[in-house]
């Protein structure tokens, strides 16, 4: 009989899982989607702008070819469309239960135990019993509201850039924007044209290089369709350059320096004035946090109603912002400030074993068997979980294999009963990763969203992609043991 499986969560991880299930034959799960809608990130992220820094002919599954795209880079709505073609497609939308929060999972010993209640809502809480959950909830799915003292007397309008007040209209107001990371550089640009004035505040600059964007017209699209091997061919192609240039630059090899002048030649071209050059030029090496990829960014602080502050910000006050220079009169507050995204997996309760709590197992830092598995949590996945997120391929290539590899072991626990990674072998894998992670750029000279505050990665991969997919789909079996043996 199949395992029956909870997957939690309808992005691109939680509905490429529900999708290998299907082709599999195996109709035994659920997917609980706390929202009201699928797509994840591209549901959340809606703000003008948004799109995807990595091509989408490879940013897609390797097995839905989509010929669709209209450009290289395509934007929300198109990334979102991908995602509810594939859920009609491959029959997986009619199995997703909308508005349904998972509170809380519990290993009782043979079992999950998943409690759901009606999201956003008290009580009405509900249980089920699951041979196997899988976490496809993300890495950058809550965002993060900074911690500035004054924040709730602002008297006009206030909004994290992933929770876009389409509402409010942006023409002809005074905006304060506070980030200028890769999602405050792609909407900067759109609203600077239609704002009276944007102050936008950094507190660290960016590297950033340019974003080759290129539109796909009706030929080329015809081309992508009938043209045997083309699609695969372009996709192939970008991921051979991402893995090859990119990824030497963030292991400090050979393509470091390549990286650095391209940044700093796109400063050049695009920034005119050495003022405000010099406040954008960033003191520690490219990669450290990731890299913006954008063409439009640094025009749009060029224009003379967008003005760059590099103050410290001291408070938020009724009228604006109070940085150390002065106070900055806004009426419209855009918080572009990340998410928390070394918390993995919370407010979920999750309990393995023995009636271990992993936010207890974790209170370290977040750390996975291939950053799948976690020993004492049996017959509990994760897709992009703690060190698997990338900062030059596509994570969706990533999750692939994650679903490859869970799919593997899916044989072996309905046979043998729940399994889960034995510790020696976590042991080993956190030995491993530690040694690799010493040659990437991510450890010092920087803070970023891929580490805890006390400086430890927790979020990135620290390997070529070529390797992880080598070791996904090697045999789980010797890696795993059952619980009955435990
Ligand atoms: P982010 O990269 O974490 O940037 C947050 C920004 O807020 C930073 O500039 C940070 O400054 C600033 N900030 C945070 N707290 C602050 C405070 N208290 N005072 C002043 N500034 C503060 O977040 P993001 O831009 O939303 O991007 C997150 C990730 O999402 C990206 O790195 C990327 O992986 C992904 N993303 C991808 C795409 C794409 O095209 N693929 C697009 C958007 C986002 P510091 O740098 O000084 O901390």
């Amino acid at each position: 009989m199949s395992p029956s499986v909870a997957i939690i969560g309808a992005g691109f991880g939680g509905l490429c899982m529900a999708i290998q299930l299907e082709r599999a034959g195996i109709r035994s799960y659920t997917v609980f989607e706390k929202a009201g809608d699928l797509g994840g990130t591209w549901r959340d992220n809606s703000y003008p702008g948004a799109g995807c820094d990595i091509p989408s002919h490879l940013y897609s599954y390797s097995f839905e070819k989509y010929a669709s795209w209209t450009r290289r880079y395509p934007e929300q709505p198109e990334i979102l469309g991908y995602l509810h073609h594939c859920a009609d497609k491959y029959n997986v939308r009619g199995k997703i239960r909308f508005r349904t929060e998972v509170r809380r999972a519990v290993f009782d010993g043979s079992k999950w135990q998943v409690s759901t209640a009606p999201a956003e809502e008290d009580g009405g809480e509900r249980t089920e019993a699951y041979d196997v959950v899988v976490m496809g909830v993300g890495q950058l799915n809550r965002p993060r509201l900074p911690d500035i003292p004054g924040m709730p007397e602002f008297e006009g309008v206030s909004f994290h850039s992933a929770r876009w007040n389409h509402d409010h209209d942006l023409t002809g107001r005074r905006v304060a924007v506070i980030g200028n990371g890769s999602s405050a550089a792609q909407f900067i640009p759109r609203i600077a044209e239609r704002v009276e004035h944007l102050h936008v505040f950094q507190r660290t600059p960016n590297w950033v290089i340019p974003k080759p964007d290129a539109t796909f017209g009706p030929l080329a699209r015809l081309a992508f369709h009938f043209v045997p091997g083309l699609q695969r061919a372009y996709r192939e192609w970008i991921y051979r350059y991402a893995e090859g240039t990119l990824y030497p630059a963030l292991a400090q090899g050979w393509s470091v320096g390549l990286l650095k002048q391209r940044a700093q030649r796109h400063l050049r071209d695009q920034v005119p004035d050495p003022a405000l050059r010099a406040k954008l030029t960033p003191d520690y090496p490219p990669g450290c946090k990731r890299v913006v990829i954008d063409s439009t960014f640094y025009p749009a602080l060029t224009r003379p109603n967008v003005s760059l502050d590099t103050d410290k910000i001291v408070r938020i006050t009724t009228k604006g912002v109070e940085t150390t220079e002065g106070l900055r009169e806004v009426d419209t507050i855009v918080y572009a400030t990340g998410f928390r995204s070394t918390e993995f997996l919370v407010p979920m309760e999750v309990v393995g074993r023995e009636g271990r709590s992993l936010e207890e197992q974790w209170k370290g830092g977040a750390e996975a068997y291939l950053g799948i598995s976690v020993p004492g949590f049996p017959n509990l996945f994760m897709l992009y979980g703690p060190n698997t997120n990338l900062g030059h391929n596509s994570i969706v290539f990533m999750i692939e294999c994650q679903v490859n590899h869970i799919m593997s072991c899916l044989p072996r626990l309905a046979a043998d009963g729940p399994i889960e990674v034995r510790p020696e072998v976590m042991a080993a894998w956190s030995a491993r990763l530690d040694a690799a992670m010493a040659r990437m750029v991510w450890g010092g000279g920087c803070q970023s969203w891929y580490k805890t505050a006390d400086g430890r990665v927790t979020n990135n991969w620290p390997g070529p992609t070529t390797l992880y997919r080598r070791l996904t789909a090697s045999p789980p079996h010797p890696a795993y043991r059952p619980v009955s043996t435990a």
